[in-house]
């Protein structure tokens, strides 16, 4: 079985749904199981419809209008959606009562682009020649916490999945399930997160022992940076498991953080295709790749902006034991997310950006030194699994940002991590990636 998930850019209309289908239909002797997301844009308008509902503005039909004109453009019959429609207009009333839009209403009606787009899609395979059904991932064994924006499924998932599967789906019926969604076990509507889509994909595809996830976006797969900076951005071919989280967790637009964990748990490769070039191979994500071995250069360069770095600095730290437990004790229960550290005999700098979360430890933090708090810096990341093996690749980084004329406030390393990070001022990303791009993959 192949899980291929198709995201909003790709379903985003009847062209390039159209695109979809001939990708679909081509790998039907693989036992395709697609997953889509909402057509591009309908989440965030499903968003602001709610938010704006909860400050009395209700207005659920320019959302409603949107999707009936992408229904309408596929040809599907005028009453697919109409029940769907008279639900959001009841919810949206409903948030403008009450005023109020807690985060179980909020992925209630977040859910709904996913609901649309995968009853349109399906009707659309089918009216030309792929038997095709559409399903709420839920009734396929996606029951999940309640822990909503950010809901996990409950165990046991892998046996519901599979007896679903085996009870619902037609062998010879191309499934096409909701990405993003799920239900808690009250049957209240949940979500994985803001573009979710793939995680549901891997996740399914784990439960399903599935030979392949393919992610099918609108880049040649995973590049060596982001295309919309660097216009020399290359296509990486393969990439190991461990770089790819990086990669996704320090700003690659591509993937999804957490969409890597049950592939890679489960040992299924990811590969990250291209619905509008669907010729060209993409990136492929796995445990080893083999084009791999002993390549000297680094694999890409991210960056993720708006973070705020702390530092604590101490005479009290010097040659002491003990003293980053307090620090990290207090972070902890306010639940700071870290991301990169630095320390020195009198000082820890940290990055995060739970920029609220800090704000209610800095008292706390303040008992234990002199906190100082800066905003607006950016995460500055190389990824490559030859980094710590190659000498000079460090000198070669720094010396490169530095010809920028870019500052490099923080720098972490680790024995054999896969990535080198700095940090920098916001305003210098451009400068730093361009120039660090052009001396580790165009010279
Ligand atoms: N439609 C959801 C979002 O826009 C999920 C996804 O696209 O993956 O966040
Ligand atoms: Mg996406």
């Amino acid at each position: 079985m192949l899980v291929m998930k198709f995201g909003g850019s790709s379903v985003a209309d009847q062209s390039q749904i159209h695109k979809v289908l001939q990708i679909v239909a081509s790998r039907r002797d693989r036992r395709p199981l697609v997953v889509c997301s909402a057509h591009k844009g309908i989440t965030d308008a499903l968003v602001a419809t709610a938010k704006a509902a909860a400050e009395r503005v209700y207005d659920p039909e320019a959302v409603i209008t949107r999707q009936r004109e992408i229904a309408d453009g596929l040809g599907c019959p005028p009453d697919l959606l109409t029940g769907m429609f008279d639900e959001i207009r009841d919810l949206v009333r409903g948030i403008s009562l009450v005023k109020e839009l807690s985060p179980r209403s909020l992925d209630y009606i977040s859910s709904f682009g996913e609901r649309m787009s995968v009853r349109c899609i399906a009707d659309y395979f089918r009216r030309h020649g792929l038997a095709a059904e559409a399903h709420d991932v839920w009734d396929l064994g996606f029951i999940t916490d309640s822990n909503f924006g950010a809901a996990r499924p409950t165990p046991g998932f892998d046996q519901r999945v599979q007896q679903c599967m085996a009870d619902r789906v037609d062998p010879a019926v191309v499934p096409v399930i909701t990405g993003f969604v799920g239900k808690n076990e009250r049957g209240e509507i949940t979500t994985v997160g803001r573009n979710g889509s793939d995680l549901t994909a891997s996740l399914l595809a784990a439960a399903l022992r599935a030979t392949e996830v393919q992610i099918w976006t609108d880049t040649d797969g995973v590049m060596t940076a982001d295309p919309s900076v660097v216009e020399q951005a290359k296509n990486i071919p393969a990439m190991a498991f461990d770089e790819a989280a990086e990669l996704a967790y320090f700003g690659s637009r591509v993937l999804h953080p957490s969409t890597l964990l049950p592939a890679m748990a489960s040992n299924i490769p990811v590969r990250v295709l291209n619905t509008n070039r669907p010729n060209h191979p993409g990136t492929v994500i796995q445990q080893q790749p083999k084009a791999y071995g002993d390549s000297a250069t680094p694999t890409s360069v991210a960056y993720k902006e708006n973070q705020t770095i702390v530092t604590l600095s101490t005479t009290r730290m010097f040659a002491q034991a003990g003293f980053l437990a307090p620090v990290f004790d207090v972070l902890g229960r306010h639940h700071v997310v870290v991301d990169v550290i630095s320390t020195s005999e009198v000082s820890v700098s940290l990055s995060t950006n739970t920029r609220q979360a800090l704000v209610a430890a800095l008292p706390e933090l303040e008992q234990l030194g002199d906190v100082q708090v800066h905003h607006h810096k950016t995460i500055l990341a190389v990824v490559g699994q030859s980094l710590a093996r190659q000498p000079g690749v460090a000198a070669r980084v720094l010396q490169a940002v530095a010809s920028a004329g870019v500052n490099v406030e923080m720098i972490s390393h680790a024995t054999s991590s896969p990535n080198l990070t700095m940090v920098i001022d916001d305003r210098d990303i451009r400068a730093a990636v361009v120039r660090l791009h052009d001396e580790l993959f165009c010279s």
